[in-house]
Order: structure tokens, then sequence, then C-alpha cells
């Protein structure tokens, strides 16, 4: 797989692995944290709202209180008083009703707002008007209180046994008050809570929801939350539909969304740098050595990549490089040489004579080919063995090597006893000279075994093209050329060796000796 597309993948499951990790490090660890200390702050809210109502609770029961420890009261509830006007209760006060019942919770005296249309408190049954009273002791000064909804709209009441100014004497009757629960309250309520509430009848589906005054109940941290309130009878009464201000943790917020987006963007840049980086110069690396392949030619690797292993790698592969190719460079170099001569072998010799002739073909600058063989060889080995036969082909070679050091000359074994010479640009006269020397000098080689010394001869044969002669006018080609020094050398043989002969591809001139 391409190391782009392995970067992008594995930053892909790098990103899914971190918003895993997180999503449960999140649910698992801090969501649960934070909801312990939301919902604890919650219950802090909904027990400061409920302080806040019980408080006015108590104060409205205070107030009944008083107003029902009143001597007019009792006069009044006793039969001594009966004209309303001696009763001004609710002057004064901001209550929006006043209810007067006897001991027998009778309603013997009314004074309420318009806005307080239906007294339920006149309900016929006593024993749900006894619920609404301070019943455990009549002839004690005590007081019981709630909330109630009247019209539809939320009261505060509260009922407390009317007694003497003293205190002393009760039981002649009850006093209950209501105070409306305004919007001057719920703002004071609101403002104290640090909660934001809205109020509505209850129904009797409201029944399952928990209770204010069980605020301890509260088991889930909510945004929004309902909670009952009941009246004194125990029913619904009305519902507190409550707005905390310390919130559960969204599922994921918009700034971890943003986070996990930047995340990504990031490994993309990542990713891109990498690419950048690291695979544009291994691209470049395999295309230069698809090209090396391809044109069969080494050059070494640029170490175009800033990445320290990148060079080193790319240093690696050239010297690996340059020690194939100076180990191919030996062997061709062993593949075109003699083993025992250390000359050029025949392969050798016949690419240089393709490149010559090409050469001569295009410039016309002569060509010859020398032909060297020893004479009776054969016997020369049948006299003084193998092992003598092959240090003479050296000296032989030696001779050879000799007397063509210049530039565009060649000698090579062309196989066993033969040799061959290349000479370019050949000028008859050195031709001939050179072949003298070669058989001279040969002839000259210090040879003995066994005490017997024996001269060694040579037939030497000649096929030359003068400079300035086109050999394709003249209908020659290499191999022709190879024949006539054959011919030329056989023609020496024939004659008994020891000789020299040269065949020359002139215009007018044929075979030449010399
Ligand atoms: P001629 O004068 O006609 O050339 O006779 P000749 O004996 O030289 O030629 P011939 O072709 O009959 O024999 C060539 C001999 O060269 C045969 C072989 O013993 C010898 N020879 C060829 N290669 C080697 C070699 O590598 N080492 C040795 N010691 N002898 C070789
Ligand atoms: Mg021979
Ligand atoms: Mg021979």
């Amino acid at each position: 797989m391409p190391l782009k597309r392995l970067a992008l993948l594995f930053s892909l499951a790098l990103v899914l692995v971190m918003a895993l990790g997180y999503l449960l490090l999140r649910n698992l660890v801090i969501l649960p944290y934070v909801n312990d200390e939301v919902l604890a702050t919650q219950q802090q809210e909904v027990r400061g709202l409920m302080f806040q109502i019980e408080a006015r609770q108590q104060a409205l029961a205070l107030l009944a209180q008083d107003m029902a420890s009143d001597d007019h009261l009792m006069a009044y509830l006793s039969g001594r008083q009966h004209q309303h006007g001696a009763l001004p209760l609710r002057q004064g006060f901001t209550v929006q009703g006043l209810f007067l019942y006897d001991a027998t919770l009778t309603l013997r005296y009314q004074d309420r707002d318009p806005q307080f249309p239906m007294p339920m408190l006149l309900s016929d049954d006593p024993f749900q008007r006894a619920k609404l009273m301070p019943m455990l002791d009549p002839h004690h000064p005590r007081a019981s209180m709630g909330v109630l909804l009247q019209g539809g709209l939320p009261f505060l009441y509260a009922a407390a046994t009317v007694c003497s100014a003293m205190g002393d004497d009760c039981g002649h009757g009850y006093l209950v008050i209501v105070r409306r629960m305004g919007e001057d309250f719920r703002d004071r309520l609101a403002q104290t809570s640090g909660l934001s509430f809205t109020i509505r009848p209850a129904t009797l589906e409201d029944d399952s929801l928990p209770e204010l005054l069980a605020s301890d109940q509260l088991v889930r941290p909510k945004a929004e939350r309902e909670l009952l309130v009941r009246d004194a009878l125990g029913r619904p009464t009305l519902v507190m539909v409550l707005s905390h201000t310390t919130r559960p943790p969204n599922s994921i917020t918009r700034y971890e969304w943003l986070t996990f987006v930047a995340l990504a963007v990031m490994l993309v840049v990542v990713n891109l740098i990498i690419g950048q980086m690291l695979v544009r110069p291994m691209e470049r690396g395999v295309a230069q050595i698809r090209a090396m392949e391809r044109n069969q030619q080494f050059r070494p690797l640029g170490n175009g990549a800033n990445i320290t292993e990148f060079r080193q790698l790319a240093s690696a592969f050239n010297s690996l490089m340059r020690m194939l190719a100076q180990q191919r460079e030996q062997l061709s170099q062993l593949a075109r040489t003699d083993a025992l001569t250390g000359l050029a072998n025949r392969r050798a010799m016949e690419e240089f004579l393709d490149e010559e002739w090409r050469r001569l073909c295009r410039h016309q600058r002569g060509l010859a080919l020398m032909m060297v063989d020893i004479d009776h060889f054969k016997q020369f080995n049948d006299h003084f063995g193998h092992g003598t036969g092959d240090e003479v082909l050296a000296k032989v070679a030696r001779v050879l090597e000799s007397v063509t050091r210049r530039g565009g000359e060649l000698a090579s074994r062309w196989g066993g006893e033969e040799f061959v010479l290349a000479i370019t640009e050949p000028k008859r006269d050195e031709l001939e000279r050179l072949a003298e020397v070669v058989a001279q000098r040969i002839g000259q080689l210090p040879i003995s075994a066994s005490g017997i010394s024996q001269r060694l001869t040579v037939s030497i044969g000649i096929a030359f093209v003068p400079a300035g002669q086109d050999p394709v006018a003249l209908g020659l080609n290499l191999n022709e050329m190879m024949e006539q020094a054959d011919r030329a050398l056989y023609r020496v043989k024939s004659a008994g060796r020891d000789g020299i002969e040269l065949w020359c591809g002139c215009d007018t001139m044929g075979p030449h000796r010399p």
C-alpha cells in the first residue's frame, strides 16, 4: 500500500481512536463527576426556593396568628358583637382574602378581593375544610398554612385559631387569610434562589411529578424540571416549572466538535507534510532508479530529502551501485581478457574492430589487421611440454603488447597460438617495419628447456586498407578483410613459414609482397 494512503488511513484511525477515547473518558469519568456537581447545585437551588416559600408561608402564618389573637374577633364569634364594620381586618395588610369561621366551621365573615373570586374555603364538606384549619387543638393558638389554587391563580394561605389578645382564651373559631403569589413575589423568589421559573396549575397527571418539598429526591441533573406543590388536602395544586442556572453538560458541545474538526484538519496537514517530506523524495528516488534501469546507466541518487535517514539511504544506495558498477566493469574486463596471456581476447578484438570499422567507413583513416601465428607450435609443445608452451605464449604476448602501445592499436590472442593486431591510421612502410620488428623480437625470445634452446619463428599475414580508401567503395567488409589477412598468413605458411605477407585493399594495387 502506498505510504500516502497508509499515512491517511493511520491518521483517520488516530482521529477515530482519539475521538472514541475522548468520548469514553468524557462519558465514563468526566460526565458522571460533572453531573454529580450539577445535581448538588441544582438541589441547593431547589432547597433555596423551598426555603423562600416556607419563609413566606411562615410570615403569613405569623400574620394570621397575630390577627387571630384579637378580643374583637373573639367577641364577634361569640356573638357579643355583630356588626361587620367593627371588623376592618384586611385593612393595612397585603392579603387578598380574609375569612372567619366559628368553631363549627361555619363561615361567619369574609373580606376578599374581586381577584380572589371563588372562596373555595366555603366548601360544603366540613371535613375538608377542617383540614385547612389548625385542628389539633382548637383551644391553643396555632396556625396551619399551605398553597392553594383559586381561579387558576396560586395563593398562599394561613389559618389560625382565634384567641384573646392575651392568647389565653381560644377555641372560638378560625381566621383564614390568603395572599396572592404575584409577579413581584415570583421575581423575588427567582432572585434569591437563582432559579427562573413559571407556575402553572397542576392537573391530575402531574400527580406523579416529584414534589417541591421533597427536593432531596431529585436524582438527575436537568436543565428544566417540574416540581409539584400540593395543597393541604394533598391534591396537586400547582406545578413550578424551574429553569436551572447550572445545567448538565450537553451531549457534545460545539467546542468539542470544533476540536475534533481541528484535530482532523491538523492530521490532514501532517499528512500533506509527510507527503511532501517523505513520499515525494521516495517517489523521486524510485523514478530515478527506474530510469537507471531503463538506460542501464548508474546516476547517483540526489539527497533532495531533508530527512537524515533518506540521505543515508541514498548514500548507501549510491555506494552499493558504485560497487556494483565497479564489479561489472571488472567482469566485463575479465570477459574481454585472455586469461593465459593477459592480452585482449578475441571477443574484445571483435568489438574493437566493429568500432574501428565504422570509423574507417566514416573517416577513411585506414586500418590494418596483422595475423601472427607461431610456426610449428604443436611440435614445440610436444618437444618442450605444454607448460613451457604456455610460458612462450605469454612471452609472445608481451612482445605484441610492447609494439601496440599507441591509441588506436590493439593486440589480442585470437585463439591457440594465433594473435591478431589491429592498427588504425597505418602507413604501409611503418606497418611492414612493425611486422619485421615483431618477427625479430619473437625470434630473439630466450627459449630453452632441459638444456635445449630453440629459436621461435612466426608467420605474419597482414590485410591493410590505407588512409583515404573507402572500404565500401571497394566492396570490402570486415569479414573479408579478416579473410584476406588469414589468406596472406596461409600463403606465408605454404611458402615455408617465418615470413610476412601484406594484402592491400587499394584501388589499383592487388596483393603485395614486401
Ligand atoms: P603451423 O606452423 O602450421 O602453424 O603448425 P602448428 O603446429 O603451429 O599449428 P597447429 O594448428 O597444427 O597446432 C597448433 C598447436 O598449438 C596445437 C596446440 O598444441 C598448440 N596450442 C594451442 N593452444 C595452446 C595453449 O594454450 N598452450 C599450449 N602450450 N599450446 C597450445
Ligand atoms: Mg602455428
Ligand atoms: Mg595456428
